[in-house]
């Protein structure tokens, strides 16, 4: 079921998102060659701790997950697309990293994700990055009311497949609010004019995975969780809350 929020409901999603995009800039500001994965998570939690804020990731447990979730943040490396544990592995340098972190505020939920270079990047690295972020931006700007489901998801897929990049088949975004995954999915996939229909009130978290190699396939590690490109090329996923409005797309999740 879509619940569609009210303004209230929005704005108070709007203090939930802070809380998540300090905590990302945390989580990065931490980072470095060296630093173990659990000190980004360190980080982050305590930006939630400070704020009052709990924590969707931390003890949650989807069907396909054979454990609770054990952070705050997924912290995903290299061929790591989402999903990643941050355990005790240290960063090296030019690890591609991508971070995604949840808060939940007074019973409203935010859900965003970066991702970044630590130190001297690799060929490639960077152009990876941007493209995300260009399928973000595109997925955002066609967030409106009037369009439909298709038209997000068309335009992400669109931005990846100018960038030779793949994204893994069955994941992408989602409705969030007093839940951090709620109706209806936001497919990374999609065609234009099809699909819920957008309006006032809705939020979703809207999040495009690249995957330089090119390929929509991936596999899951042993632990249950971290999902990788099958070709160990490298992967780069960002995200933002947004709600869509009549005054247009609004990120919910900026500092
Ligand atoms: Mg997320
Ligand atoms: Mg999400």
């Amino acid at each position: 079921m879509v619940e569609i929020k009210t303004d209230a409901a929005m704005e108070a999603m709007r203090e939930a998102g802070r809380v998540v995009a300090n905590a990302l800039a945390a989580a990065r500001e931490a980072a470095g060659v060296g630093v173990r994965l659990r000190e980004l998570d360190e980080a982050a939690r305590e930006v939630l701790e400070a704020a009052g804020a709990g924590s969707p990731f931390l003890g949650y447990r989807p069907s396909f997950a054979p454990t609770p979730f054990p952070a705050v943040i997924c912290a995903s490396v290299n061929d790591a697309v989402v999903h990643g544990i941050p355990g005790g592995q240290r960063l090296r340098d030019g690890d591609l990293v991508s971070v995604d972190c949840g808060a939940k505020l007074d019973g409203w939920t935010g859900d965003a994700a970066i991702s970044f270079v630590v130190g001297t990047p690799r060929p490639g690295d960077e152009e990876l990055i941007a493209a995300t972020h260009r399928a973000l931006d595109a997925g955002i700007a066609a967030a409106v009311v009037g369009h439909r489901m298709g038209d997000i998801s068309h335009a992400i897929s669109t931005v990846a497949r100018e960038a030779r990049c793949g994204m893994p088949a069955d994941f992408g975004g989602h409705g969030i609010g007093r839940q951090m995954h709620e109706d209806p999915h936001v497919p990374n996939f999609g065609r234009p004019g099809r699909g819920y229909p957008l309006r006032h009130g809705l939020t979703l978290a809207i999040e495009p995975m690249l995957m330089a190699g090119g390929r929509n396939d991936y596999r899951t590690d042993p632990d249950g969780w971290t999902l990788r490109t099958t070709d160990g090329s490298r992967a780069a996923h960002v995200e933002h809350t947004v709600a869509i409005t009549e005054d247009g797309p609004r990120v919910l999740t900026l500092p």
